[in-house]
């Protein structure tokens, strides 16, 4: 299956853009769970209102889908000011940065996606500007050519990875400000489900909302778009109530299971327990048998899969857990797969 054809797949899909662009909260009060981020920002939000200022710089991280883009879209709205949208990839050469940094007005968001894609050329055009509010041009080219520093106006950069760990070190430490967004409860989600059913008009039971709470793998993306899939299906199999029985009905045909894993995942586990013991397995080798790619692997099913505690890392690769041999309905092997090995790498390592 193309990855892109999953259900549960965390990133944008066509279809999602409008849908989440009416369910998108706008306002702090709005935005479900992220408790400790959003009474850290609320005070950061009235500290910088109450000097006039502008925030400093935000760094957000985590897996895709789990609101960041929103949440760089609540600080412009709390902020009273305008943003500005575009991603790492899109920002190909030092001039379209440029170009982008001098429209911007005093006070505005610029949010940048997936900032870790940016070059290293686009990078250091970066680097003044967050910190001095600076853009240094090259004038002229060869020996006679020099740098002149044009001002900007100060700008609140808000820039959101997957992946903190690929920011380069002089990059992230130009950010003032950095939160890590956790996955969500599926109490957190069954709020998100139920706020996002109120919006669309759907009549639904408790019971219809956390059956889809539970299944949404701790992200509002899918969750909003399992959504979306159980009301077709309640409109057309049903009376067009989201209940339990509706949501649970739809989300097996569709392969999405009682804990939100699909084929895929189910693929994944079962070829680390029947080809490779239970493992370990590198990551290259994971992504062979499965035929994704390791970087999918890494930060589509991983993430999930290790939450739910079904997937341990350890020096040696990929490890099932007894929990993923039982989800499958198979018998755990008595001793835990490549905890001796591993565990006799460990003492070695430290
Ligand atoms: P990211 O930028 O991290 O990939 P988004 O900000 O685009 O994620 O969030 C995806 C969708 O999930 C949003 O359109 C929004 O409807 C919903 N969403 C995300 N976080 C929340 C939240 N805390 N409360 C309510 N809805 C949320």
């Amino acid at each position: 299956m193309a990855i892109d054809d999953r259900l549960v797949m965390t990133g944008m899909r066509q279809e999602d853009e409008e849908l989440e662009n009416s369910l998108r909260p706008r306002h702090l009060r709005e935005y479900i769970g992220q408790e400790k981020v959003k009474n850290s920002l609320q005070i950061y939000i009235s500290a910088a209102l109450k000097r006039h200022d502008a925030l400093d710089h935000i760094l957000l991280y985590g897996p895709p889908g789990l609101g960041k883009t929103t949440l760089a879209c609540i600080v412009a709205a709390e902020m009273g000011q305008n943003i500005r949208v575009t991603s790492g990839p899109a920002i190909e050469r030092p001039g379209d940065l440029a170009s982008i940094l001098t429209n911007l007005n005093q006070g505005d968001i610029l949010f940048i996606d997936e900032i870790h894609r940016l070059s290293r050329a686009v990078e250091e055009v970066l680097y003044p500007a967050m910190e001095d509010y600076a853009l240094d041009i090259m004038i002229g080219k060869g020996p006679t050519a020099r740098s002149m520093r044009l001002d900007l106006p100060k700008f609140t950069l808000v820039g959101a990875t997957t992946r903190a760990g690929r920011l380069s070190a002089p990059l992230r430490d130009r950010f003032g400000i950095v939160f890590r967004l956790e996955m969500y409860t599926p109490e957190e989600l069954s709020k998100i489900v139920a706020r996002s059913a109120g919006i669309l008009g759907m009549p639904f039971d408790e019971g219809g909302i956390m059956e889809i709470a539970r299944r949404s793998r701790g992200t509002p993306r899918i969750a909003n778009r399992l959504l979306k899939r159980v009301r077709d299906f309640a409109q057309v199999r049903a009376d067009g109530r989201i209940t339990a029985e509706v949501a649970r009905d739809s989300l097996n045909m569709q392969d999405v299971d009682n804990l939100g894993l699909d084929r895929v995942d189910r693929a994944v586990l079962s070829a680390m327990i029947e080809k490779f013991g239970g493992g370990p397995v590198g990551l290259d080798t994971l992504a062979a048998v499965t035929g994704e790619d390791a970087v999918t692997i890494e930060d589509v099913y991983e993430p999930y899969l290790m939450q739910l505690g079904f997937i341990m890392r350890t020096p040696r690769g990929r490890v099932c857990t007894p929990a993923a041999y039982e989800h499958l309905g198979k018998t755990p092997p008595t001793e835990q797969p490549g905890s001796g090995d591993a565990g006799v790498e460990q003492t070695q390592l430290f």
